[in-house]
């Protein structure tokens, strides 16, 4: 029997399995995916983020991740610009998934992928444990293609995707739809996008727009459903509207070579869901907490919550305990980032948020307000000591 199953290899998986690991527990990891894979991500990475990378031995510069400065808002024509109140960085999730992977195996969890894990059960009693002199009062089993594993303790960390049995409810802003795709711009409009990250708002959504690592740029937008089938449910069609709906955004795009034939996209995402209560199993990243993707966050909440939840298991705490912690961690931020992105989809709220954004001050708190907490940060720090599981 495994001490720990991570279902799920993304930021919170693969974090979580590396500090238990280190910590001398046995790790057994489920990825899905085989190889290396992009993701419907904005790859914007907030400086919380970037802090709990580095514990994990990530060097971003190293991995020629892309400095990121300032935030500049479109509505029509340019709105605002401010320097962001913190460090930021940006690098494309297929190349940075891989590399926290990486350090779960290197720490020793068993890292297997290519399998998905479909069935998922807590059993009182197991015969394989009773044989095996093991304690059998408590554990799980899962189905991962044709294996059965056992764990003592669980952990969800699949990210958008519910496992039967685990659903998570609809959030409170659920009507938007997300597209990603890579692009090569012209390396005069690459040059002008200069270290920002651009948030372009048009009738029903919004679009973000960043470089990533080898001179690329990543579009990533979302577009509420009813908007998007007026327009059309196809991407060509999609993307000459938003040329017009947005002239930044078509300058932008002038001559840009996309990098893939289709973008990747992503429905229903539950955004401003929280999980406040466990049902035995521990909950991380998006499986626990869902914040608009305008902020920027998401891996931070991630990278978060496996750090809170490696420190809170290795001291002997609840799964209960735990969501109940993680979910006073990030509910202010959370609420006011999905009070925020209601605004920046409605024509109402645009123009506010364009007000808003003509004063770099209040642009900045935006942003401040939208991270994770100091105190949650700093009250997560030290939890993970070694000693108290060897
Ligand atoms: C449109 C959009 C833009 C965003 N932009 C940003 C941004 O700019 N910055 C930011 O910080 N965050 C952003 N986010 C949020 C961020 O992408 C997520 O919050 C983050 O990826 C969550 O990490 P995770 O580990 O929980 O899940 P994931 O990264 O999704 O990882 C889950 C993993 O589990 C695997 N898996 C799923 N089911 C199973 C199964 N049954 N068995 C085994 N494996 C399984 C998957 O293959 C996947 O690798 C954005 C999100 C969206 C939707």
């Amino acid at each position: 029997m495994t001490d720990a199953l991570v279902i799920g290899g993304g930021l919170a998986g693969a974090a979580l399995a590396t500090h238990l690991a280190r910590a001398g527990k046995s790790v057994t990891l489920i990825e899905r995916e085989a190889h290396a894979h992009d993701k419907v991500c904005g790859e914007f990475i907030s400086h919380e983020a970037t802090s709990y990378l580095s514990q994990l031995g990530i060097d971003l510069p190293a991995m020629g991740a892309f400095p990121i400065q300032a935030v500049r808002l479109y509505r029509r024509g340019l709105v605002g610009e401010t320097t962001l109140p913190f460090a930021a960085w940006s690098l494309s999730r297929r190349v940075l998934d891989e590399a926290v992977l990486g350090k779960a195996a290197e720490a020793g969890a068993a890292v297997t992928r290519g399998t998905q894990v479909s069935v998922l059960t807590q059993f009182d009693s197991p015969s394989s444990a009773k044989t095996s002199g093991q304690d059998p009062s408590h554990g799980w089993q899962a189905r991962a293609g044709h294996s059965m594993i056992t764990a003592r303790d669980a952990f969800l960390c699949t990210g958008k995707h519910d496992l039967r049995g685990y659903k998570r409810p609809q959030g409170l802003q659920n009507d938007l739809v997300g597209f990603k795709m890579h692009f090569r711009l012209d390396p005069v409009q690459q040059a002008s996008l200069s270290h920002c990250v651009e948030l372009m708002l048009f009738p029903g959504g919004y679009a973000g727009l960043e470089p990533i690592e080898n001179g690329s740029a990543n579009l990533c937008l979302l577009i509420r459903r009813r908007a998007l089938e007026r327009i059309g449910a196809d991407w060509t069609l999609l993307l000459a509207w938003l040329v017009e709906a947005s002239p930044p955004l078509g300058e932008r795009l002038l001559h840009a070579q996309p990098a893939w034939p289709k973008p990747l996209a992503i429905a229903a995402i539950p955004y401003g869901y929280i999980r406040r209560q466990a049902d035995g199993v521990w909950r991380l990243g998006d499986q626990a907490a869902v914040i608009p993707s305008f902020a920027g966050d998401g891996m931070s909440i991630a990278l978060h919550s496996a750090h809170r939840c490696a420190g809170m298991y290795l001291s002997g705490a609840s799964a209960e305990t735990y969501q109940r912690v993680l979910a006073a961690d990030l509910r202010a931020q959370v609420w006011r980032a999905t009070a925020l992105s209601h605004l920046l989809v409605r024509t109402g709220g645009q123009s506010l948020a364009a007000a808003v954004a003509a004063m770099p001050a209040l642009m900045r708190l935006a942003c401040r307000k939208t991270r994770i907490h100091r105190h949650a940060l700093e009250s997560s720090d030290g939890n993970i000591n070694p000693s108290r599981v060897l």
